[in-house]
């Protein structure tokens, strides 16, 4: 029987996964420009921390973890998001004894049993920062920009910013109470999640997939209205800070995102160029997920963006993006000893920091050449069994059919990189 891959996955085939390298490639710039590093931490962690740390009504972990106990019988989760591992990270490996804030970066993958469709799987891949050591609304601001810039250097420019505070324990008491009275009234109205929600915890209902459009939601009391001091002036700040960098955005009181762990300012990006609107990127501040995990308290902050929809949006927009790799040299051999001479030189080529290709299914002088330009490298180098007795190669210019004989000894001096 035929074994497919599972339900939800996704093999990265070339050549799409040039345009992978390239992604993740221009990730990887924008943090060093930003200072920012890469932490990698493991796809699998005690499914404690999730339950902790992005909250038990949540939807990741009430649905959609990989969950397992291993040999020894631990409970096992395969991580359905960065920031919880990373927090753990941080804390296990005393980070925060280095110089702070420490700006870190991840790309991996991620795993939530979700119903696959356009653009979600059940292994997907996140980009995404965190920021940990400081509560500056500078950071938020600039956690914010990062996202956009990341977005925009990729060639998006439909994108809207939507940005709200959440507050902190302190006010979200208050808030709770209102809520929970509020949604009360409508509980019979409310799915069966959200009913249990309401007592458990109410902003869950905000962020409903199955309630989000209805009327009762849009209506419900806004965080806004019931932020502390505190908590008003880091926005106000932020605010400020997106406003002197010309930044665009619209306030959505009713965003809570989906996770726990979140407090003060949460932000989505979402793309608008084609049709519906697609949160491509993520994020908010969280400086209660340090301690929600048993650590000391820590401010954070941060975003995701998933890849396999940035790619699709990408895609839809038709940004260009890498399609082949491109070859510079492919040497094409007829006859045994001109073969030799070509392996040796296949190598010279290649140390030289040539892209260099060479047949390896015996084939003739034309279908090597048809091969040639199927791999649209620059320059064939053709050495026959005769062009050797004389001690010359040709070059063949594949774009232009143009040929010229070179002395063996010289082909190591020729550019092969000029058009
Ligand atoms: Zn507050
Ligand atoms: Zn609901």
């Amino acid at each position: 029987m035929k074994i497919n891959a599972p339900r939800g996955t996704n093999d990265i085939l070339p050549p799409l996964s040039l345009k992978w390298q390239y992604i993740e490639e221009k990730a990887r710039d924008l943090m060093a420009r930003y200072n920012y590093q890469e932490i990698r931490t493991p796809i699998f962690e005690y499914t404690e921390l999730f339950q902790r740390g992005i909250g038990e009504t949540t939807d990741v972990v009430e649905k959609e973890m990989y969950t397992f106990t291993d040999k020894s019988g631990r409970s096992i989760t395969l991580r359905p998001e960065g920031t919880a591992g990373i927090v753990r990270a941080y804390l296990e490996n005393k980070l925060y004894g280095q110089m702070q804030p420490l700006k870190l970066y991840y790309i991996g993958p991620m795993f939530r049993y979700e119903r696959p469709q356009a653009g979600r799987f059940r292994q997907f891949h996140q980009f995404g920062v965190e920021v940990f050591g400081s509560n500056d609304p500078a950071l938020d601001a600039e956690v914010i920009v990062l996202g956009v810039n990341y977005l925009k250097e990729l060639g998006l420019e439909n994108l809207d910013i939507y940005i709200n505070s959440i507050g902190c324990p302190d006010c979200r008491k208050e808030y709770f109470k209102d809520l929970q009275e509020y949604f009360n009234q409508y509980r019979q109205e409310l799915c069966e999640d959200c009913q249990s929600r309401i007592d458990r915890n109410p902003m869950r209902v905000l962020d409903c997939k199955v309630d989000n459009s209805k009327e009762i939601i849009s209506n419900a009391p806004s965080i806004l209205d019931y932020l502390c001091a505190d908590c008003q002036e880091h926005f106000a700040r932020v605010k400020d800070y997106l406003s002197v960098l010309g930044l665009d955005y619209t306030i959505d009181a009713r965003m809570v995102r989906g996770l726990d762990y979140y407090t003060n300012t949460v932000f989505e990006i979402k793309y608008s160029g084609l049709g519906a609107q697609d949160t491509i990127l993520a994020g908010g501040r969280y400086n209660g997920l340090a301690e929600e995990i048993g650590g000391k308290s820590i401010p954070g902050i941060g975003f995701a963006a998933g890849m396999e929809r940035l790619l699709l949006t990408l895609e839809k927009e038709k940004v260009d993006l890498p399609e082949s790799s491109e070859l510079d040299i492919y040497l094409v051999t007829i006859g045994e000893e001109a073969r030799k001479e070509a392996i040796k030189l296949l190598y010279q080529l290649r140390n030289k920091g040539y892209r260099v290709e060479t047949d390896y299914l015996e084939r003739g002088m034309k279908s090597q050449l048809k091969a040639a330009d199927r791999l649209m490298v620059k320059y064939a180098i053709i050495l026959g069994d005769d062009e050797l007795a004389q001690g010359k190669a040709i070059i063949k210019n594949m774009q232009t059919g143009e040929q010229e004989e070179i002395a063996l000894e010289k082909i190591l001096e020729e550019d092969f990189r000029k058009e």
